[in-house]
């Protein structure tokens, strides 16, 4: 179902024998109340069945867990029957991200990363990536006073590499931002990449607004090479002149994403070398504290070694923070709620 647009939906519904406008009440219910069939009052219970039967929403919660006294809550989602992925919900004072997955494990195989280490299952249609978003917002309704109770933002922070499955993505954009629907503004969604070029460099063709994060994790290619296999098909001086290009087509600036590994990448020689690229780029950097996963042997950085490391970026004149983890202790890292639930599926 949420793959269809309005003007597919309506041509199912008027096949069925439907008016017109039953198609713009259960679009409009679908995407700007996140309602489920249940919940239209305005359909028939013929219609109610039938939707049922032929283009059935197919979100189903396998596990939820929740941290930050609720503020932060990770789920377990099957799509389209078969789809198992994570998509996570973060609540802050003042916004609300929801991060979704674009695909079903991960190709691109970075080695302190849960869903790299689990390989590629399958890619995600455009409407099981914006079905995510509507499970989101129906669960922001129940977060804490403290945070607003609707999504500000999406991040495609969750398992899968965007731009490996680009079409798909482009698509569930387009289905989140559209005005007949949702309305999210392109302003408020990032996507996150682990750096392929040629999605890069397409992305403002079909879409100038939507912001960029490049997960660079190294300044050089030898060191870059081993932490992001993905770097030896695009290596950083490709990649670097792809996110000045993006920045000068959009005129955002671009994020880069930097998690700290303890004796890794957190040194001042690697410092020093990101400070001339992000400052170059205009680039805002997050520094985010490893999320120790099984199958890695890498730990996070010790919190002085990450201050240190924005010391030198910010005398450089780069715009930085550290990010803080959310969700410590409820297999928060990517991939790792997935991973979990593959091994003792008896224990869910
Ligand atoms: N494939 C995309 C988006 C998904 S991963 C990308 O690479 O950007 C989202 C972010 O989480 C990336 O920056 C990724 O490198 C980071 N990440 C993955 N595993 C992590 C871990 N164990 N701890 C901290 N960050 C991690």
């Amino acid at each position: 179902m949420y793959d269809l647009d309005l003007d597919g939906l309506t041509e199912r519904l008027l096949a069925w024998g439907e008016p017109a406008y039953r198609a713009r009440q259960v679009y409009a219910q679908l995407w700007r109340r996140s309602a489920t069939y249940d919940e239209m009052s305005d359909v028939s219970p013929k219609l109610h069945e039938r939707l049922e039967a032929e283009l059935p929403l197919e979100v189903e919660l396998l596990d939820e867990r929740t941290a930050d006294r609720g503020a932060t809550r990770k789920v377990l989602l099957r799509l389209g029957g078969r789809h198992v992925i994570e998509t996570v919900l973060m609540g802050y004072r003042d916004r609300v991200t929801a991060c979704v997955s674009s695909q079903s494990g991960c190709a691109m195989d970075c080695s302190f990363c849960a869903t790299g280490q689990m390989g590629l299952m399958n890619n995600l249609s455009a409407g099981e990536i914006a079905a995510q978003v509507v499970w989101a917002r129906r669960a922001a309704a129940r977060l804490p006073a403290s945070t607003p109770q609707r999504i500000t933002n999406v991040v495609f922070m969750g398992m899968g590499e965007p731009f490996a499955n680009e079409r798909p993505v482009l698509g569930a954009l387009a289905r989140l931002t559209d005005p007949r629907g949702m309305r999210l503004g392109s302003r408020h969604i990032t996507i996150s990449t682990v750096g392929v070029v040629p999605g890069i460099r397409r992305l403002p063709d079909t879409n100038d607004q939507v912001r960029l994060a490049v997960s660079l994790h190294a300044a050089d290619d030898e060191l870059r090479d081993e932490l992001v296999p993905a770097n030896r098909l695009w290596p950083l001086g490709t990649l670097i002149d792809a996110i000045a290009g993006w920045r000068e087509r959009t005129h955002h600036r671009p994020s880069i994403e930097w998690a700290m590994i303890d004796g890794v990448n957190d040194t001042e020689d690697q410092a020093r070398k990101l400070a001339p690229i992000a400052f170059g780029l205009h680039a805002h950097v997050n520094l985010i504290p490893l999320n120790p996963t099984p199958g890695s042997t890498a730990r996070p950085s010790m919190p002085d070694r990450i201050r240190a490391f924005a010391h030198v970026l910010e005398r450089a004149g780069v715009n930085v923070t550290v990010r803080d983890t959310r969700g410590r202790g409820i297999e928060a890292a990517c991939g790792q709620l997935r991973w979990e639930h593959d091994r003792a599926p008896a224990a869910v």
